[in-house]
């Protein structure tokens, strides 16, 4: 082990071994070469048997070729410059594809079209059609064969990979830790309007991305009991025995920054039975056994749990918490060891771990059991590493997503950690009361264990007693965790320098640039492509709104991708929408809160509007839904199939013609999002005020030049303080007026009885204007909802909803308005990107610095002069 050396920071290591001379030689070689190499000596095929996706992977291969030199020497020199390192503890990475932004990252998207022309014309030579079908029209075809890596549900697991992009780009040393699931989110259909949901076998053909780490394994408990002892010294030891085994074994995936050395590592695991296990069964001469319990024990990396913000309680999601948390600590910490004394002094100077909602928040109490059983420190210095270890975020205030673990299950599965739970919680509430005397009241509603039946472990609690910082996820999000008393009120106000705000972001690399081609391309064209790492640079912009060329321009890109959007639907729906009228969107996961119900009664009273008055004045819209329902969640599900009943009908509807068009598109995916964002004029987000934690989809749209109708939710707020209130279309009550309403006592039937064309909506809905005779009353439980608790305030918030619409309706009737506000919007995007956040998270939270990476002597790749 090499020793510590440097005086002046007791912290640094000095590394024994010198770095090692780079192979280069792969990285000169021709592109189209190494692909076609790829397509013979990796998969065996010749250019007549290759399939679409044998071009896909072999391609994929001759990428990550020229990544690996970049990726070995980025962690050579994390290791030589001792540099602290940056984990990022995710149950989920929605990351989509990684060829189209691995092009760009690495500059290699000319070499490709280059090469992909080459390839076509050889293959034209031999005139062998089924050959030249394989391969394609355009290089694009080959990039849809990649399957989504779909290892998230929405804006959690889009987040964590939109970090990891940022964090590579900043020359971050970076680690992403989750599951390799075998099944990501479920595949949405739609039929006869309703959702199925089918598997996600995205591994069937194999990962070209991924490098299994066999030798990368540990070994993870679960159940059996705790055994302590005295020692001969007389000291006290823990032990955790006759537990079930699992193996967790690494999977690697290379993250490239943008143009520079870097290429970081996201490590996923995977569950594999032990050996021990097997061959337990196998020598007892029961092969079947053996091989079954196998199975049974590789379930727990299976699946990704299908729920957008909402905890269930299975058994099997903890044991998927703990098994991906205590794999990622072992690796950590031995990581740590392989170059620091083991007293762990300089652990948090070295190490900052950041738990992605509480899905993680186990890892407080794993740390613990590491330093206290296996490194034997004290409670007082284990502790003290822990806390300064761990940052946690926040997503959520919706009282169903807030983890709680029951005390009787914790136990089964856990029994150590439930013990040191206990532990933790004994000297916190002796903290509590020491800070305020007397207040037993207070010292219940801090504990992290809820008194009741059953008892439960609050794992958010956890998390922010083990944490030196908590942070929301916007400006609004962070002042309601820190002021509701059913959320962290208590802890802010023993702590409030715990808490800060980290408003989400996301990247521009694969939001604007891999995305959408034709608006970046003008954007490069005018101001230069400085903006691909530096948003802010978007401000140059604005002084182009008004000049009419440069709005030609815009319109004309919007124009190109709303046609690939209609083609899309044409194919996908069968249906033919006017690439004239203004797209509207709402494609989010779908829950009430998110309020697409509301949605569907402005899109029904516009209907009628129409039906009335035909010669009304209305912009032409087609109205775009898409999102997934958990498929446990009834009443979201119900809105699925009311939002194609009610297209249906109105799409059919001859009166109505171009006027107004309704699509729900299946399989809301990031890969559908690429479409979407670009093809957008208008987007909807319409949460009720107080619900939405940030939301990012929201960036994503107005970076692609979409105006917003919506509440003053969330990121919402901080966007109009970008672009400006005029700019967008605000309506609604605020998160202070909604709590207002409510405490004040809300009845939806005052608005209902009150609202003439409110009430005929909801009344067409519930007689069955959109059902199907055979099934009347099947939206009555969406009434019902509405009608009695109306949990959301739809119906408060109806009227100027409308209002807002209208607005928009007259904005988009005049097009050079419309188009100045759409530039005004992208220009002032700079704070979303997820660069900025990033830089906040390494500043505020980690006290992390960046690390170069040199390569072949050049420590950035030159810039290219252009964008891409
Ligand atoms: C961005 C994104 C989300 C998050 O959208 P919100 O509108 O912020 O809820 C969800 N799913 C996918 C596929 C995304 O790309």
């Amino acid at each position: 082990m090499p020793s510590k050396t440097n005086t002046q920071d007791p912290c640094l290591s000095s590394p024994s071994e010198p770095a090692r001379p780079i192979a280069a030689a792969l990285e000169e070689k021709d592109f189209s070469q190494s692909w076609q190499d790829h397509l013979r000596y990796s998969l065996a095929k010749d250019e007549f048997s290759a399939t679409r996706i044998d071009w896909y992977v072999s391609l994929a291969l001759a990428i990550r070729d020229r990544l690996v030199n970049r990726w070995i020497r980025t962690q050579q020199t994390y290791y030589e410059k001792d540099a602290k390192r940056i984990y990022y503890l995710s149950m989920e990475f929605l990351i989509g594809r990684s060829l189209g932004n691995a092009l760009i990252n690495l500059g290699l998207s000319d070499a490709a079209q280059n090469a992909y022309a080459e390839i076509t014309k050889v293959l034209k030579k031999t005139k062998h059609a089924k050959a030249l079908e394989e391969f394609g029209k355009a290089l694009e075809d080959i990039e849809e064969k990649e399957p989504n890596a779909a290892l998230g549900n929405g804006g959690l697991g889009r987040l964590a990979a939109c970090f990891l992009d940022s964090m590579a780009t900043l020359e971050l040393p970076a680690y992403g830790y989750g599951i390799r699931y075998d099944f990501g989110i479920f595949f949405q259909k739609i039929q006869g309007g309703y959702q199925v949901e089918t598997p996600d076998n995205w591994l069937r053909y194999g990962n070209p991305w991924e490098l299994a780490r066999p030798e990368g394994i540990y070994r993870v408990q679960f159940y059996g009991h705790v055994h302590q002892y005295h020692d001969d010294k007389g000291i006290l030891k823990t032990d955790w025995v006759e537990t079930e085994q699992v193996m967790a074994m690494a999977y690697d995936t290379p993250v490239p920054g943008y143009q520079n050395n870097t290429v970081n590592n996201i490590r996923l695991w995977a569950a594999k039975a032990t050996r021990e296990f097997e061959f337990g069964y196998f020598n007892d001469g029961d092969y079947e056994k053996a091989v079954s319990n196998k199975v049974h024990t590789e379930i727990i990396s299976k699946v990704l749990y299908p729920n957008d913000s909402m905890s269930q309680g299975k058994e099997l999601r903890l044991k998927q918490e703990h098994f991906f948390v205590s794999a990622s600590l072992q690796d950590i910490v031995g990581r740590y060891k392989k170059t620091h004394d083991i007293n762990f002094d300089c652990f948090p100077d070295k190490v900052a771990i950041q738990l992605n909602d509480t899905h993680p928040a186990i890892a407080v109490a794993e740390l613990m059991r590491i330093l206290l059983d296996h490194e034997g420190l004290s409670w007082d210095k284990a502790w003290s590493i822990t806390v300064n270890t761990f940052a946690y975020t926040n997503h959520t205030v919706l009282p169903e997503a807030l983890e709680k673990w029951s005390v009787d299950l914790m136990g089964s599965v856990l029994p150590r950690h439930l013990q040191i739970i206990y532990e933790i919680n004994h000297r916190f509430l002796q903290l509590i009361r020491q800070v305020f005397p007397g207040d037993e009241q207070r010292v219940m509603r801090m504990s992290l264990i809820e008194e009741g039946s059953p008892k439960n472990v609050r794992m958010a609690f956890l998390a922010i007693v083990g944490s030196h910082s908590v942070n929301g996820v916007s400006e609004l999000h962070t002042e309601i965790i820190k002021s509701t008393p059913s959320l962290f009120k208590d802890f802010y106000e023993l702590w409030p320098e715990k808490f800060n705000a980290k408003t989400n972001g996301i990247t521009q690399r694969r939001w604007l640039l891999l995305c959408n081609p034709s608006l970046s391309k003008i954007i490069s064209d005018k101001i230069g492509s400085e903006w691909v790492t530096d948003l802010y640079k978007l401000r140059k912009l604005a002084k182009f709104a008004d000049d009419k060329d440069f709005q030609k321009l815009w319109q004309k890109a919007k124009r190109e991708s709303k046609q690939r959007l209609a083609d899309y639907i044409a194919k996908n729906n069968n249906l033919k929408v006017n690439v004239n009228s203004m797209f509207d969107f709402q494609v989010k996961r779908i829950h009430e809160y998110k309020r697409q119900l509301l949605n569907v009664l402005h899109v029904i009273w516009r209907y009628n509007q129409i039906k009335t008055n035909p010669s009304a004045n209305f912009a032409p819209r087609t109205v775009i839904f898409a999102g997934k329902a958990a498929p446990g969640y009834f009443i979201a599900k119900l809105l699925i199939k009311l939002i194609n009943n009610v297209a249906d009908v109105i799409n059919h509807d001859e009166q109505i013609g171009d006027k107004l068009k309704v699509v729900f598109l299946e399989n809301y995916s990031v890969s559908l999002a690429e479409i979407i964002m670009p093809a957008s004029d208008l987007s909807e987000q319409i949460s009720t005020a107080g619900t939405e934690a940030s939301g990012t989809g929201n960036m994503k749209f107005a970076l692609n030049g979409a105006l917003t109708i919506g509440t003053l939710d969330g990121a919402n707020i901080e966007i109009m303080e970008e672009v400006s209130a005029e700019n967008m279309f605000l309506f609604g009550l605020n998160a202070e007026q909604v709590l207002e309403l409510k405490n004040s006592g809300y009845s939806p039937r005052k608005y209902y009885e009150e609202d003439a064309a409110l009430k005929h909506v909801i009344d067409m809905i519930q007689n069955g204007y959109f059902c199907s005779p055979a099934e009347p009353g099947l939206f009555q439980p969406i009434i019902n909802n509405l009608l009695g608790e109306d949990k959301f305030l739809l119906l408060a918030d109806f009227r100027d909803y409308l209002r807002a619409q209208l607005e928009v309706d007259e904005t988009y009737k005049n097009k050079e308005a419309w188009t100045k506000k759409s530039i005004l919007n992208v220009a002032n995007m700079g704070r979303f990107s997820s660069d900025r956040t990033i830089q906040e998270y390494a500043e505020e939270i980690w006290s992390a610095k960046p690390v170069s990476i040199t390569f072949n002597g050049r420590s950035k790749k030159s810039k290219p002069k252009k964008n891409g």
